[in-house]
């Protein structure tokens, strides 16, 4: 069902303090960058091989991402797996009772689209699953 990890979602306060990081001591290569207004953040995205680091900042305080800086502080957000059929995968997860988020997909980052489950269903990670806009991550 899963094909890979896509990602892991690292929140962060401020961009450019987390690129200096992953970007510069790290050497990673920026791959994409946008807000996406739907989720309250900007996000980038930094290729590890084939899979990703996606930064994540919010858009202000009344975000998703906004209050777990409130809660948690920086951090490791959440870590998303890579799935061909969106639909077809949260219907298996509804058929096994795990608990969601989403009900149904949304846009997330590169045209993709995106569905999280509870961290109560997923002993505590906060876990998304991706399906890659065509072109984009079919790696
Ligand atoms: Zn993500």
């Amino acid at each position: 069902m899963f094909s890979r990890i896509d990602h892991i979602g690292v929140a962060v306060e401020e961009i450019e303090p987390a690129l200096e990081l992953y970007r510069d001591s790290f050497q990673l290569t920026v791959a994409h960058r946008e807000v996406v207004r739907e989720q309250g953040v900007e996000a980038v995205l930094l290729d590890v091989g084939e899979s990703h680091v996606e930064l994540l900042a919010p858009l202000g305080p009344d975000t998703p991402v906004g209050r777990f800086l409130a809660k948690q502080g920086p951090g490791l957000h959440h870590v998303a797996y890579q799935v061909s059929d969106i639909e077809a995968t949260l219907q298996t997860l509804k058929d096994a009772g795990l608990a969601l988020i989403d009900q149904q997909p949304r846009t997330g980052i590169r045209g993709s689209r995106v569905a999280f489950m509870h961290p109560r269903a997923t002993v505590g990670v906060l876990t998304e699953i991706v399906e890659p806009a065509a072109g984009t991550g079919g790696h």
